[in-house]
């Protein structure tokens, strides 16, 4: 059974039809695995073994798949890896679990995160260390990333992550991982604890592209409990694949994301050879400027800590999860549960967000982050009446050591190219492309297209997939 572990969703789906397995078969699979390997690699928070059974048996063609613990699986726990919702329990399915569900796709387990999805570690989680299946002494990335190292650690065929600023592609490119960041509105985030609103989004974390336009199809489309989701039909991801070719295609290079300094001499070698492989199978290669790049991490260290510090202010110890035991009236509850509940980053960004929306300051920090975020936006915009898709590097280092980045500014850095597309609402990818020479860590590129554009993305991940193989 372990090397049907080394399965993605497709490979697995094949067994399934073809009578050589059956979804038990599967559930069985990916717990005898997480027996073996999950106390090293620490992925799963919790592995619901009985209930993936029970769902298997019925509807035994359904694979298995890891959700983020910030998704609610009715019954499950959802702690979004943090101690303020310890012990709480899900009464209801997130529109993307149902979607799962009803796509032939079981949920089995909880995997870690970041506490409430801040950070680019998973160090940040309350609830357990993460390590990255491919050097044990690393980090996965984050926010992700129990997420990435269930997948590249062949804990699961396949996981859902969420991506506000990079916690799907990061982690991605950590774990020698597909992970998509579909267009703001592609995917409904009914049910999925929200930490900034306007940037927020599930997407798919497999072994290749082929498993992501599958998983993509299954969660993507219209939720009337979610008005950001547009009423369009959703196109067949996996049949858009079919023939995925370079041939002519336009591909941007931002000048911005080249010229950073920090960029680390591998990933600035493996994303040099990406951008050749695509040049010799066809691709024209064009320069472009996202001029407003320097902006975009100021600007999303302003917008998301807002947003998070509104949506956090839910959790104070009346309606969910940790009620201090030394409260003495209402106003010490609601200090002493959030002041035991939550970690040290979630504290410094309902801090930052509260100070930026207090009034006599929201014009200057919160109101002009707006106007600069449509300024990046329309950076975007002006590239892609140019090129087809932009091809950058996807984290500016590999993973690096847990515990070896203890200062939050160059924590944040981690997303200076995932931030930028994420502030203007498109889609982005993170594929593979090789390893660093010495340490032999994964290293991802990025592809970015237009909002909504999610084919012609995953057509070009698939044919950049192809010649890199
Ligand atoms: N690392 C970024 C942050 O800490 C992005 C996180 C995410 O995408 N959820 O905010």
């Amino acid at each position: 059974m372990s090397e049907i572990m080394g399965l993605g969703i497709a490979g697995a789906r094949e067994l399934l039809a073809k009578g050589e397995a059956t979804a038990t078969d599967l559930v069985k699979a990916v717990a005898k695995r997480v027996a073996e390997r999950n106390a090293e690699v620490g992925a799963y928070l919790t592995f619901d073994e009985e209930g993936a059974l029970k769902l298997a048996a019925e509807n035994p063609k359904a694979v298995p798949i890891a959700i983020k613990d910030l998704i609610n699986v009715e019954g499950q726990p959802c702690t979004c890896g943090s101690k303020i919702l310890e012990g709480y329990v899900s009464p209801y399915d997130a529109t993307v679990v149902k979607n799962l569900k009803a796509n032939g796709f079981i949920p089995c387990g909880r995997v870690n995160m970041d506490e409430f999805a801040m950070g680019s570690s998973t160090e940040n989680s309350a609830l357990g260390v993460t390590r990255n299946p491919y050097d044990l002494t690393r980090v996965p990335g984050g926010s992700s990333g129990g997420s990435a190292a269930a997948v590249g650690g062949n804990l699961c065929f396949a996981a859902l992550g969420t991506d506000t600023g990079g916690s799907i592609r990061q982690p991605a490119s950590f774990c020698n991982c597909v992970g998509v960041k579909p267009s703001y509105g592609r995917v409904s985030r009914y049910g999925v604890t929200a930490f900034a609103s306007s940037l927020d989004q599930v997407g798919p974390m497999t072994k290749d592209v082929t498993d992501a336009a599958i998983l993509l199809g299954a969660l993507a489309g219209h939720d009337e409990m979610d008005g950001t989701t547009p009423e369009d039909p959703v196109p067949d991801y996996a049949a858009a694949l079919e023939g995925a070719s370079l041939k002519g295609v336009k591909l941007g290079l931002p000048k911005e994301y080249f010229e950073i300094s920090g960029l680390d001499p591998e990933v600035r070698r493996i994303t040099d050879e990406a951008v050749a492989k695509c040049q010799a199978a066809g691709a024209e290669i064009v320069p472009v400027s996202l001029p407003h790049t320097e902006y975009a991490m100021a600007v999303y260290y302003i917008i998301a800590p807002a947003e998070a510090s509104a949506n956090l202010a839910r959790f104070d110890g009346v309606r969910y999860g940790h009620r201090s035991a030394q409260a003495k009236d209402v106003y010490s509850l609601y200090v002493k549960s959030r002041a035991e509940g939550f970690g040290p980053e979630v504290k410094r960004r309902i801090i930052m967000g509260t100070y930026v929306l207090s009034s006599g300051y929201y014009d200057a920090y919160y109101g002009r982050a707006q106007k600069v975020r449509t300024l990046v936006k329309r950076d975007f915009d002006e590239a892609f009446s140019k090129v087809d898709a932009l091809l950058t590097p996807c984290a500016p280092t590999p993973a690096f050591r847990l515990g070896e980045l203890q200062d939050p500014l160059t924590m944040y850095l981690n997303d200076l190219f995932t931030i930028p597309s994420s502030l203007a609402g498109v889609c982005a990818a993170s594929v593979p492309a090789g390893f660093t020479r010495g340490t032999n860590l994964p290293v991802g590129v990025q592809f970015i297209c237009g909002g909504f554009e999610e084919s012609k993305l995953l057509r070009v991940c698939k044919a950049y997939e192809e010649v890199n193989s």
